[in-house]
């Protein structure tokens, strides 16, 4: 038992360790692609107008590699408050229209009803965005992304659903997917999945995912809708 205590310890000294060195790497990187940026604006020089982006784009990477890892070892925020659901699915989905237009993907957004649940809208934004990022990226030339707001199967939950006609998964993949580095794209982590579901699960949500090569993934995050006191007024 001793052991186990000095284990744990030692885990969260690891962790604060982590936290701090992703935090002093992180600021040099902040003002490096913030020159970056300010040379390459007005420059004539051909060598920095076509080498600049792809530098940004490193940095940029490199920065989310730090977030992905930051994510794994820091607790879940406790502080759960009355979140409404359609306002943080709506903005989710503007915030990724964006990035989804550039790959040639179009994404709509349905609502079937109301729905507020316990939870942290923060951390349900980030899980989101790691999803509808993973749907983006599974579609090669054009597609389609449908999320859906709408009420779960069972009683008292709410299912938000997203639907992508990608690459799909074999069911080897399937299994493994969630699996903390587990990734099939040469410049992933192989964390998003993982961070996702247990963020949800923390929230008393739970994650499916149903997927067919060829055809396309079906993501459903289920989460118990908010019965507070103040519900139906
Ligand atoms: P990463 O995106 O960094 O690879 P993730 O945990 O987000 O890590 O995803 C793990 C793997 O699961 C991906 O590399 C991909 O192979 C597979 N995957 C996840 N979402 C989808 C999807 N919507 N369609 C097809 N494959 C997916
Ligand atoms: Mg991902």
């Amino acid at each position: 038992q001793l052991e186990e205590t000095v284990y744990l310890e030692k885990l969260s000294v690891a962790g604060k360790m982590a936290a701090a060195i992703a935090h002093e790497i992180r600021n040099p990187l902040t003002t490096v692609r913030g020159l970056l940026q300010f040379i390459s604006n007005d420059t004539q020089d051909e060598k920095i107008r076509n080498y600049a982006p792809l530098m940004i784009e490193e940095i940029d990477r490199t920065n989310k590699i730090i977030t992905d890892y930051l994510m794994l070892i820091k607790p879940s925020k406790i502080e759960y408050e009355v979140v409404k659901l359609n306002q943080v699915v709506k903005d989710t989905t503007n915030l990724t229209e964006v990035l989804a237009s550039y790959h040639a993907v179009e994404l709509q957004y349905e609502e079937k009803g109301e729905f507020t649940i316990h939870g942290n809208s923060q951390e349900l934004k980030q899980c989101l965005i790691n999803l509808i990022k993973n749907a983006i990226e599974s579609i090669e030339e054009e597609g389609f992304i449908l999320i859906t707001l709408q009420d779960g199967t069972k009683k008292g939950t709410v299912d938000i659903v997203i639907q992508d006609n990608g690459a799909g998964m074999t069911e080897e993949q399937l299994e493994k997917i969630g699996l903390p580095f587990y990734t099939t794209k040469s410049k992933g982590t192989g964390l998003g999945t993982m961070i996702t579901i247990r963020l949800i699960r923390n929230m008393g949500g739970k994650v499916l995912f149903q997927s067919k090569v060829e055809e396309g993934t079906t993501v459903t995050v289920t989460l118990p809708t908010f019965k507070g006191e103040y519900d139906g007024i």
